[in-house]
């Protein structure tokens, strides 16, 4: 066995986050004014910034290489940070464009399409909504005292950042404004500038009009683009491998400036995610079953949730195991089909689908996330904000591929629309693997929802074959 197989990527990204939470306690109790003093360095902040400063003449080696290693750090911190931003406007175009093209031409999409679709959009709306009111009820990004707060904004080498971002620099202006304002007049210049809610309506609209041409001239098109985001995706693999350092680079100086209190936060956070995804799993989604399949449809198509939950049981454990909706879609499939009993057409038209356009749980984690972030770096949200990260996090949930981790990159989005600084990523990186495997559960359960949903409406649910029980079992 390899040292890489023997430590995985999330045992090494969470060793970076270890080290970096003990360096930084470490830092943050005891290298105090007074050392900096002791090394002849009597202005610490002119000092690390590299700035010329008299009472720093006499510094000792000591101060010189804790200076480098500080600098060193921010400089492997930043390169990855970049590399992020780098990653992020061409994969939310293109994988946008690939998702909404995919739909082909709505006008054929038929009955089965728009009910599809019905359902999608009520489930992953709830997930939102869900998802705002617990992030702003628990605030797992308070209980850090405002000024440290400040002092982090600084650090991040962004403050401001809120008027830099193009979305949020437009807050003064009318909310008319700022809807007619999604709407580039240049895309080339949304692109160029990295405005994400110009890309994404962007690329939503391209994605419409390959619909709109007959198939055989769109395919190319879509099939470039679609390379295209398995291209980044790689990067995005590769980029990753480097996440153990960066996670280190990063998280050190935020907990040598928060000290315990952001460890207490990160576990707040893990508890307002995974209390939301029980939530979608164990209230939304029974309430949705029982509506419509025993309200709605008159009773003549109930999917209890001891059914539901038997059935698609091996399907759950498959995505909480391999993180990756896509690696699962064959058993979901084959769970629908012969366990739950929806019929085969649905099943296999519903579920690929949903796998790559309904991920509830992924849009609920992008929700509590950027309000998490910005919490910690106290940057104020209002309504329209609030407005905007929803939309964007199911834009996000909608483009992103049903792969491990692959939508916490694409969280640069909301945050950057928003105007959070996106080092905070370091932070959901370090957890995300608990947060991945949560969240796929909620996305695939959601597609087999779905499925019977459209199955029931349409009088088509039957006892299970296999009476619940399956070959997959
Ligand atoms: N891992 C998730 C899935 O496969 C996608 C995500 O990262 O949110 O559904």
């Amino acid at each position: 066995m390899t040292t890489r197989e023997r430590f995985p990527l999330h045992l090494r990204i969470f060793l970076g986050l270890a080290i970096g939470v003990v360096v930084g306690l470490l830092i943050n109790r005891f290298w105090t004014p007074d050392v900096w003093a002791s090394l002849s360095v009597n202005n610490p902040k002119a000092y690390l910034a590299g700035t010329a400063a008299p009472e720093n003449d006499n510094a000792s080696i000591l101060a010189g290489a804790a200076r480098l290693i500080a600098s060193t750090t921010d400089f492997l911190g930043k390169i990855f940070v970049r590399a992020l931003r780098f990653i992020a406007v061409p994969i939310v175009l293109f994988s946008i464009i690939v998702a909404v093209a995919g739909l082909g031409d709505p006008r054929k999409l038929g009955r089965l399409g728009a009910k599809t679709l019905g359902i999608f959009a009520l489930t992953v709306l709830i997930a939102v909504v869900v998802a705002s009111t617990l992030a702003t009820t628990i605030r797992p990004g308070d209980g850090v005292d405002q000024s440290t707060r400040e002092r982090l904004l600084a650090d991040a080498s962004v403050a401001g950042a809120k008027t830099l971002s193009g979305t949020t620099a437009a807050s003064a202006t009318s909310f008319k404004d700022q809807l007619l304002n999604v709407l580039t007049l240049n895309p080339f210049d949304s692109l160029a500038r990295g405005d994400m809610l110009q890309v994404v309506v962007t690329a939503i609209i391209l994605g419409f009009g390959l619909t709109l041409i007959p198939k055989e001239r769109a395919k190319p098109v879509i099939d470039a683009c679609d390379a295209i985001t398995s291209a980044i995706l790689e990067l995005v693999r590769l980029l990753l491998r480097f996440a153990p350092i960066a996670v280190l680079c990063l998280i050190t100086p935020v907990i040598a400036t928060l000290g315990v209190d952001a460890l207490t936060a990160l576990i707040m956070y893990c508890f307002a995610v995974l209390l939301g995804m029980a939530i979608i799993l164990f209230i939304e989604y029974p309430a949705v079953l029982w509506f419509f399949t025993r309200w709605a449809y008159a009773g003549t198509q109930r999917v209890g949730i001891a059914r539901f939950f038997r059935a698609m049981a091996p399907a759950q454990l498959l995505a909480f195991g391999s993180s990756s909706s896509a690696a699962t879609l064959p058993v979901t499939i084959e769970c629908c089909e012969d366990r739950l009993g929806v019929p085969k057409d649905i099943a296999s038209f519903v579920c690929p689908l949903g796998t790559t356009i309904n991920m509830d749980g992924t849009a609920l984690f992008q929700v509590i996330s950027v309000n998490f972030l910005a919490q910690l770096y106290a940057v104020d949200l209002s309504f329209t904000d609030q407005l905007t990260i929803a939309a964007l996090s199911i834009l996000v949930a909608i483009g992103a591929p049903g792969l491990p981790s692959a939508s916490v990159v694409m969280m640069v989005v909301p945050l950057q629309a928003v105007g959070v600084p996106i080092e905070g990523l370091a932070l959901v990186l370090a957890v995300d693997r608990l947060l991945d495997m949560a969240r796929t559960v909620v996305n695939v359960s959601g597609d087999a929802v779905a499925a019977v949903v459209v199955a029931a409406s349409e009088g088509r649910m039957t006892d299970p074959p296999t009476g619940g029980e399956s070959k997959s079992s």
